[in-house]
């Protein structure tokens, strides 16, 4: 969207303040998300100029536009996901006919690549690449399959090209993200494009890049990819593979791949080809019908595996999702019980695991420096989401590979030291 409105003659500003078109991309996933999106909408709303536009944008939008411009009065337009390309046109009409309009219908021209536009977004010296757009499972809990519909997959050389413009760009860290990343491709006929796309991209990057693999589905990490992920230094040994439960039969009522014994057998083969192997999860606490055995068997799950980072939402009934149809009959005081037990298991878990990584010497991106403290991730931490390499002294220079020596862990972050602060690196992950 950012693409086509710049290439419309908009340009980005520092603060909704100064903007005349504030765009707001909401995420309609969870409550707890929808919440955030509207507390967001609602407070900008309150301080909009006559003059300013107001524009919902993203998930929620496709999924509810009539309830947004209720709970949003002054909203002046609604873009779903399925019309992002619609922008600069909703953007025209809305000056033409000073009229409140809703874009949401499926427009054919879904893919970056269609309308000329990258598939990327840059921060720093890392950046997010879209390699497929949509889901064609159906998780019973999930209402991505109804917002976005099924996968489509952008074609390998679209996404090459857009590596290479990001390489020369001076990016470092490449995120490759799709709903489920692992099915990569399979609309275009491949039956191992992930692991097809990784061997193309790792042909046009230097070997010090990190190409990290986001939201990987069980039941589909294949031994091929494996052995992709284990032979080029640029595929980081991280693993991000939500896994949402451990006892088989939730893991049924869920719809998803309930083979604990296949999924144990990955988990082992994975940590024997990756040496320093980062896996994380995320795990959904009381889903409709979950007995306190049940939860009592992922606990001992989330134990015996040990994961280095762990996400763990609440259930919530989203509507139109197969789930919706089951009474939500776990109490939410049982739900938020259930959370904290899962959180503070595995608080001792992440402690130790980062214990384990004290005297190690890891490639740090180094992404912001002040008096006292410079900031930056190792390959165990995924942008914006897991944890930090803290160094307690300003660095000359940042947005740059450094090698830091691990000398302390915290539950989540990990103290070091420079190990050279003149010389600019090129690491390899491990
Ligand atoms: S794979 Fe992920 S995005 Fe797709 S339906 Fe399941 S939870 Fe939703």
């Amino acid at each position: 969207m950012a693409f086509l409105l710049q290439r419309a003659g908009y340009r980005p500003v520092a603060h909704a303040d100064q903007a005349d078109v504030i765009i707001v991309n909401t995420c309609g996933f969870i409550a707890d998300a929808r919440r955030e999106s509207l507390e967001t909408l609602q407070s900008l709303a309150a301080n909009l100029r006559e003059d300013q536009r107001l524009i919902a944008a993203g998930c929620w939008a496709q999924r509810d536009p009539e309830r947004l411009m209720a709970w949003v009065p002054e909203l002046d337009g609604v873009l779903g996901t399925r019309s992002w390309v619609a922008m600069p046109e909703l953007l025209a009409q809305i000056k033409a006919r000073r009229q409140r309009l809703v874009f949401t219908e499926t427009r054919t021209m879904a893919l970056p690549e269609s309308v000329g536009a990258p598939g990327y977004a840059i921060s720093g010296r890392s950046a997010f690449l879209k390699i497929a757009d949509g889901c064609s499972r159906r998780c019973a809990f999930c209402a991505i399959p109804l917002i976005k519909g099924d996968m489509v997959s952008r074609p390998i050389e679209a996404i090459v090209k857009d590596a290479q413009r990001l390489r020369d760009k001076r990016v470092l860290e490449f995120n490759l993200i799709a709903q489920d990343s692992t099915t990569y491709g399979r609309d275009l006929g491949y039956t191992n494009g992930l692991a097809e796309l990784l061997e193309r991209l790792v042909a046009v990057l230097p070997e010090s890049s990190w190409l990290r693999i986001l939201y990987m589905f069980p039941g589909q990490i294949t031994p091929r990819l494996i052995e992709v992920m284990a032979t080029y230094p640029q595929v980081l040994p991280y693993v991000d593979l939500p896994l949402q439960h451990a006892h088989p039969d939730v893991l049924r009522r869920m719809n998803r791949p309930s083979d604990m014994q296949e999924l144990r057998r990955t988990l082992a083969e994975l940590r024997a080809r990756l040496p320093h192997l980062c896996l994380r999860t995320t795990l959904i606490a009381g889903f409709p019908g979950e007995t306190e055995a049940e939860f009592q068997t992922l606990l001992d799950f989330v134990q015996e595996q040990r994961f280095d980072r762990l996400g763990v939402f609440t259930y919530s009934h989203e509507e139109g999702t197969l789930a919706a149809r089951y009474e939500d009959d776990v109490p939410e005081a049982v739900k938020e019980a259930r959370f904290d037990a899962l959180m503070t298991l595995q608080q001792g878990i992440s402690l130790e695991r980062n214990r384990e990584q004290v005297g190690r010497v890891l490639p740090v991106l180094l992404e912001g420096t002040d008096e006292n403290l410079t900031v930056g991730r190792s390959y165990r931490d995924a942008p914006e989401i897991d944890g930090l390499v803290l160094i307690q002294r300003r660095v000359a220079k940042v947005d740059r590979m450094a090698l830091v020596k691990i000398t302390q862990a915290l539950e989540y972050d990990l103290i070091g030291e420079l190990v050279d602060e003149t010389e600019e690196v090129a690491p390899s992950s491990t």
